[in-house]
């Protein structure tokens, strides 16, 4: 037996998993995303990180909440703290049905199920509707959690191209042309209509009929995913695609923005036959969603000012959105290329030519900012001149920084291009390979 060659795996090195052939092929699918790789450096006080999308919950009423929230445990523990139904509570059910008509949505309570925040809406509606191998439509770029979603159900995604007016008509028309001569099945289209995540961009008003009637054409579900549409800085709300088609739009909200992502409540509006799938799929994850943060929504909804409080978050966004676009203007060098958000939490930035942002990443943590490279939002490794930074969370005066010093790393990046024709990419362990295509 060689020293080397045919070592027991369990001296062979650490990395060797003793579990490997054990895993079902769609771990395969399951890879982490770059923006949890990300979160253990970024979020180190000296860094000011554009990174995360986390809600400014500072502007919470907390002490109003805690005294609500012991108040509810005293007078409705029993049922707060027992075994629910997996629908959600009837209560909550209703609530979500006003939230929902600021939108232009009429729906009935029955449609609508309760989930552990949007994130497991949609892997419902993956587990329900995806077999591997089938083709999801999303944006691109698109929601990274939703491409983690759709990887580990061994779902395909076929990106459409959007602009400054959200998804083109005309690209999903021939995508769908593209999909259907290459002999797979699109399984439906995934879209964050309102102050999209990454991109900022919002579909127009004027051309949601048209996708709503292309996708109904092509025999093709539309599942819209809505957690940023009150958050428009103007109070400015657009109707909702489940508002003018209620046949064949699956509808994901949540609480995560409006109100707090760690309660972990969200909502799945469902055609009937679909919710009544989606409600056997939830039960096998969980049995039943929470009783406990269901009962502190219902509350909040009921006793608070809530439509008071998305004002004020909307407020507190806007100001650092400004932030955020001023100290673009001021800082980025020539060449740089952003979108203009009318709501919600991103910007994203396209860098000049021959720049690679996740390449750049590692020099930028080092000069304190953070951000997530574009590459993380498609399914096919596109984006790498494009990055999203999320203004959500840090103070103005931090962004205005953190804006600074991303401009410092952008501008040694292609000082770097132009001296030596190429930017030596580093990755985040800290090997050093030539970049190829900046030669
Ligand atoms: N969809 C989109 C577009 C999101 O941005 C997020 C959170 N970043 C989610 C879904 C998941 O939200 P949650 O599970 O907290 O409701």
């Amino acid at each position: 037996m060689s020293e080397t060659g045919s070592q027991p795996a369990h001296q062979a090195g650490r990395s060797l998993d003793p579990h490997l052939g054990r895993y079902a092929a769609r771990t395969a699918g399951m890879t982490a995303s770059e923006i949890r790789a990300l979160f253990a450096v970024a979020s180190r006080p000296e860094v000011v990180s554009l990174a995360g999308g986390m809600p400014y919950l500072s502007a919470l009423p907390l002490e109003s909440l805690a005294a609500d929230v012991g108040q509810m445990v005293a007078t409705e523990g029993l049922t707060a703290l027992q075994y629910g139904s997996a629908q959600g509570t009837v209560e909550l059910r209703e609530q979500i049905c006003e939230v929902m008509a600021l939108e232009g949505i009429s729906a009935h309570p029955d449609d609508v199920v309760v989930t552990v925040g949007s994130q497991m809406g949609l892997d419902m509606v993956t587990r329900v509707f995806c077999d591997p191998g089938d083709v999801v439509l999303a944006e691109a770029p698109s929601y990274v959690g939703a491409l983690g979603t759709f990887s580990a159900y061994q779902a395909q995604v076929v990106h459409v191209e959007m602009d400054d007016a959200g998804l083109v008509p005309e690209a999903l028309r021939q995508a769908l042309a593209a999909v259907r001569a290459s002999g797979r099945r699109v399984k439906f289209l995934y879209t964050i209509p309102n102050f999209q995540n990454p991109a900022g961009v919002t579909l127009a008003v004027q051309r949601r009929g048209e996708i709503l009637d292309i996708c109904a054409q092509h025999d093709v579900l539309v599942v819209e995913d809505n957690p940023y549409g009150l958050l428009g800085f103007d109070g400015q709300t657009y109707p909702a695609l489940r508002s003018a088609d209620a046949t064949n739009v699956v509808y994901l909200g949540s609480f995560s923005k409006t109100f707090a992502p760690g309660l972990r409540v969200g909502w799945v509006l469902a055609p009937h036959a679909v919710r009544e799938k989606l409600v056997l799929a939830a039960e096998s994850a969980t049995l039943c969603p929470p009783a406990f943060t269901q009962a502190v929504v219902s509350r909040y909804l009921s006793q608070h000012d809530w439509k008071g409080q998305i004002k004020t978050y909307r407020e507190e966004y806007r100001e650092r959105r400004d932030a955020t676009l001023a100290a673009m203007d001021q800082y980025l060098p020539a060449g740089c290329a952003w979108t203009k958000p009318a709501g919600g939490f991103y910007v994203w930035l396209t860098v000049p030519e021959g720049l690679d942002t996740k390449a750049m990443l590692p020099r930028a943590v080092t000069q304190r900012v953070a951000y997530v490279p574009g590459t993380a939002f498609y399914a096919d490794s596109f984006g790498s001149r494009q990055m999203r930074l999320s203004y959500c969370y840090p103070t103005p005066e931090r962004i205005r920084e953190g804006v600074r010093r991303l401009a410092a790393v952008l501008e040694g990046e292609m000082d770097l291009l132009h001296t030596f024709g190429t930017v030596r990419r580093r990755t985040l362990s800290g090997a050093q390979t030539p970049t190829p295509d900046t030669a």
